[in-house]
């Protein structure tokens, strides 16, 4: 993964003076790999304009004291509405109005540049998405899949959903067909999403069987689930993947991450979490279709004995590992809890570079976004100051200083503390 990287030449034809921003001295991170020595990072447009070895000029300077710069942080798995609070048109206007800006703010805040919500409800998070593409409401940039879609009575409608009927129709779509499933799929991508997010099976301990009972210590009820049949599987995918989209599907279990797999998944949001990979030929078919792991630790680490262990060995044999946290509103903190991810990703037997590179690099091209992710000239500016090493110790991500995002200075913590 780790190429040569790019470094524009600092003796360029233009004056130099014409960057709209420089960041000074500091070691940097690209996305991939360290780079040898301190640079400056010119900006010009919302865009990197240079990386160079020598010194370069803007407009606005800033010094990074030999700190560390790296591609603002992505989140891949997120879910934004309360799925407790939000049960009728005027608590969702209320969530919207006191409780969205305030948590959109805090991604800035902890350098979570870019996040993608993988399950909200379809016309809220579009609404968000364009005020935020507006610049009517401030936050990272948002990826959206809309609703989350299962099969009739699935994971999450019928277990988190159960007593919230109003949300239920709106944070998932059921579908009874693998025809509903591929209208389904198109009117999303009609809509203009970013990604398609299926849901194989609920989370909770089962015997892989194709009907089981989903309990969830949050959740008093206890609910008789059945997985998506493979055909809606399929019907998805290949739609997602006929609009251009790309298809993840949540699993926990070997054999709905199997048939995931099989059916053309290009990610599995959670992976294998309930109990040990077993079956090392699942890794090798990982490997063989390049499919991308999501482990959300966060979310399963405390419950789940088993998610860690197996991170550490599909990360091990190689399989691409990507950040996503699994924080949704009413548990967990926004920022902060992607923070504790990539703490999680190296408690589990990664090293903090493949830490870094699963929140930045690896999660866009998750994402499908390759102007994201990487520092390098005529990529977007979404970058993140810190006074320390992250590559060394990745709880120094906390040590922000700075974000940057389209090029534009959003978060200065060097202001508030002098
Ligand atoms: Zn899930
Ligand atoms: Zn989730």
């Amino acid at each position: 993964m780790a190429g040569e990287p790019e470094v524009m030449p600092s003796t360029e034809m233009r004056d130099p003076a014409a960057y709209d921003l420089v960041i000074r001295r500091a070691h940097v991170f690209d996305g991939h790999a360290t780079l040898p020595g301190l640079r400056d990072i010119a900006m010009d447009g919302g865009q990197i304009a240079a990386i160079s070895a020598t010194p370069l000029k803007g407009r606005k300077e800033i010094d990074a004291a030999e700190g560390w710069v790296l591609p603002g942080l992505i989140d891949t798995h997120l879910h934004f509405y309360d799925v407790r609070a939000v049960s009728d048109p005027e608590s969702m206007r209320v969530f919207e109005e006191e409780e969205l800006p305030e948590r959109l703010d805090l991604f800035l805040r902890h350098g979570v540049t870019t996040i993608k919500s993988v399950g909200d409800p379809t016309e809220g998070i579009l609404r968000t998405r364009a005020d935020l593409a507006a610049g009517t409401l401030r936050g990272p940039r948002l990826l959206v899949t809309g609703c989350g879609i299962t099969g009739r009575d699935g994971h999450p409608a019928s277990t988190i959903f159960g007593d919230n009927p109003w949300a239920r129709e709106r944070f998932t779509a059921e579908v009874d067909s693998a025809r509903q499933l591929r209208d389904l799929v198109h009117r999303l991508a009609d809509r203009k999403v970013d990604a398609i997010k299926l849901l194989s099976e609920g989370g909770c301990a089962c015997d892989g069987s194709p009907k089981y009972l989903w309990r969830n210590p949050a959740f008093p009820v206890t609910v008789e689930l059945a997985r998506l049949p493979l055909d809606f599987l399929r019907a998805g995918i290949d739609t997602g993947h006929e609009r251009g989209l790309r298809v993840t599907v949540h699993t926990t279990q070997q054999v709905a991450a199997r048939e995931a797999i099989e059916a053309g998944a290009d990610g599995l949001e959670h992976g294998v979490t309930i109990e040990p990979i077993t079956d090392h030929s699942l890794i090798d078919l990982m490997l063989e279709r390049d499919i991308t792991y999501t482990p959300t630790l966060w979310i399963h680490d405390a419950t789940h004995p088993h998610a860690r262990e197996n991170v550490g060995r599909v990360a091990a044999a190689g399989v691409r590992i990507v950040l996503g946290s699994d924080t949704f509103s009413g548990r967990g903190l926004f920022g902060a809890n992607t923070l504790e991810e990539a703490e999680l990703m190296v408690a589990a037997g990664m090293t903090p570079i493949q830490s870094l590179t699963a929140a930045t690099s690896a999660a866009a091209r998750h994402c499908a976004r390759p102007d994201l992710g990487t520092l390098a000239p005529g990529k977007r500016a979404d970058l993140i100051v810190l006074t320390a090493d992250p590559t060394r110790d990745i709880g120094n991500l906390r040590e922000l200083r700075t974000t940057i995002l389209n090029g534009e200075l959003v978060v200065d913590t060097s202001r508030s503390h002098p």
